[in-house]
């Protein structure tokens, strides 16, 4: 079995596991981070978009609210490249009761939140769409941020202090040497093959999977329930802003407006298997009932695509273990040493994306203390590669960049009209990830998420990676019927009206053009 040998091993690679991985390189020990997947493939990549400016906890969670109302600020600085600093507003709607209203400023302020009162009329001035009737509008500082920019851009941060990344790389068990944690095996899946990494450390980010991640230690009983939530992108962004519900926490009552399009979320249920997470039709409406209460005529905009994600909720006695909404949001260690009595492996779950270097911070921290190293965090002061300060992530960033590059208008070949994808920009991303899946495309430059939902782009996609050499034709069919595959997925849900004539118009060009259906191709190609 081939063998690596690094000082930390971080299992997980969403953003707890991304921001660890950066931490630990940043104090200078060796690092592998090993994920099952893509980066991000998780709850990372399957979340609502919203950099938290804290006003959504306020009253259920201070100080998670607290925490995020920090971390914003941060996260703004250190990642203007993956962050759009759109504000946002908490909103009491024609049907919402003021009594939350009430309490709205005061309890923000006792959490240290920002936020002040506006005036109706100005609140409609900035979101005309809003509902008409609204009685209460408060100003704070939400913003959105795109989670695999994110999680990818500390990764690189990572990279350059010397850490490695093992994407695809399935944690198999976790070795021991009496009481202490000796090493990771993983089998790399797309090579077939088993790895074995010698570490002093394991950093368990299993997300929602942490907790199985803990049983290959024997340590038994880490109960991170998932708290499955759905979200629906609509076609357009239908706010400038981020709207909340001025209400205590509720299902579909948040609107982020997110690059092109906008998320309305979220439902919040313990499911029993992360890796399985039904979206359900009367949740489908009732997530566009809400966009209605908020948005009057939401449901005339269509909906595109429909996504699940778990929220690694740790498990807490005061809160029945099937009522995820009440758990707190807050984040947990757990070191297996005091707990176990497994020495050399802590694991982190609970908390936020707009959390996540916070976390990382944390578990870091213990682990130091653990292993008698005074090494302080500096992962605050240094903003990640690529995300140059200040720089706001705007919808016309790509146009703005073609210009920039001295392209005139039109000389270059669009690959995806609704993202803006150009083929060099296709290419580049391309050369980083040869042969890769092209969901993994997708994530870096938002292949087949607009409108159209990879009706035009997937099979030019496919076609340049395949021209280039960079995958066989039986590869090449494999992994668009996978694409296609995977879209479907979040399309079928909710489709409805308009929705419905651009699946038949995208089936008509997969099955008219290519005839997809029975293109050949190698088994193993569209299950990897
Ligand atoms: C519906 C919903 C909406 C949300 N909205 C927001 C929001 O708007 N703003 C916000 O700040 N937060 C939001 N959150 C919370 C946020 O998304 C999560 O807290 C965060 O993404 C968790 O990150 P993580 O790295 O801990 O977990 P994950 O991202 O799930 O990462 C865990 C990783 O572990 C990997 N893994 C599992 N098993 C193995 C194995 N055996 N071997 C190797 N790797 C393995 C997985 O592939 C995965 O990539 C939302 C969550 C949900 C569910």
């Amino acid at each position: 079995m081939k063998t690596l040998k690094a000082d930390i091993v971080v299992i997980g690679g969403g953003s707890t596991g991304v921001g660890v991985v950066r931490d630990v390189a940043m104090r200078g020990f060796s690092a592998i981070l090993v994920d099952k997947g893509d980066l991000a493939q998780g709850t990372s990549g399957r979340y609502h978009g919203l950099l938290h400016s804290g006003g959504r906890y306020i009253a259920s969670d201070p100080e998670s609210a607290t925490e995020c109302a920090e971390e914003n600020l941060i996260l703004k600085r250190i990642h203007g490249g993956a962050v759009e600093d759109t504000g946002g507003l908490f909103v009491t709607t024609s049907i919402d009761s003021e009594e939350y209203a009430d309490l709205f400023l005061e309890r923000a302020a006792a959490a240290k939140v920002p936020a002040q009162e506006i005036t109706p009329a100005e609140a409609l001035r900035r979101e005309p769409r809003l509902d008409p009737g609204l009685k209460r509008a408060f100003e704070v500082l939400d913003g959105t941020v795109d989670g695999w920019q994110m999680v990818w851009g500390a990764a690189r941060s990572a990279m350059a202090y010397g850490a490695k990344i093992l994407t695809h790389h399935r944690v198999t068990q976790i070795l021991r040497d009496g009481e202490h944690v000796s090493a990771v095996v993983c089998h790399d899946e797309r090579h077939g093959e088993d790895i074995r990494i010698d570490c002093a450390y394991v950093l368990n980010c299993g997300g929602p999977w942490a907790g199985r991640i803990a049983e290959m230690a024997d340590c038994h009983g880490v109960e991170v329930v998932p708290g499955a939530g759905i979200m629906i992108a609509m076609n357009h962004r239908l706010s400038h802003t981020v709207i909340n519900r001025c209400i205590w926490p509720a299902d579909g009552d948040i609107l982020v407006p997110v690059h092109p399009v906008c998320i309305i979320g979220t439902t919040d249920l313990r499911a029993d298997d992360p890796d399985d997470l039904p979206i359900l039709s009367d949740q489908v409406q009732q997530m566009l009932d809400a966009g209605e209460a908020l948005i009057p005529g939401f449901r005339k905009a269509r909906a595109i695509h429909a996504w699940a994600g778990a929220r690694p909720l740790v498990k807490d006695s005061r809160v029945a273990a099937t009522d995820t909404r009440h758990m707190a949001r807050g984040m947990s260690v757990i070191d297996h040493a005091a707990r176990d009595g497994v020495e050399g492996m802590l694991s982190i779950a609970g908390g936020k994306l707009t959390t996540y270097r916070l976390m990382a911070e944390r578990i870091v921290d213990i682990m130091c203390e653990r292993m008698g190293e005074e090494r302080p965090c500096r992962t605050a002061e240094e903003v990640v590669p690529g995300s140059n300060e200040g720089t706001l992530y705007t919808i016309g960033h790509r146009l703005k960049d073609i210009e920039e590059n001295g392209h005139a208008p039109g000389s270059e070949q669009m690959i995806c009209e609704c993202e803006l994808i150009t083929r060099s920009m296709l290419e580049k991303t391309m050369d980083l990830l040869p042969g890769d899946q092209l969901d993994d495309v997708r994530r870096q430059v938002r292949l087949g998420m607009g409108p159209c939902q990879g009706g035009f782009c997937s099979q030019r996609a496919t076609g340049i990676s395949h021209e280039r050499g960079d995958i066989s034709c039986e590869r090449a069919n494999g992994l668009l019927r996978l694409f296609l595959k995977n879209r479907w997925i979040g399309l079928w849900p909710i489709l409805n009206g308009a929705q419905v004539r651009q699946a038949a118009l995208d089936h008509w060009i997969h099955e008219g053009t290519l005839d997809v259906e029975h293109l050949p191709y190698a088994d193993q190609e569209v299950t990897r």
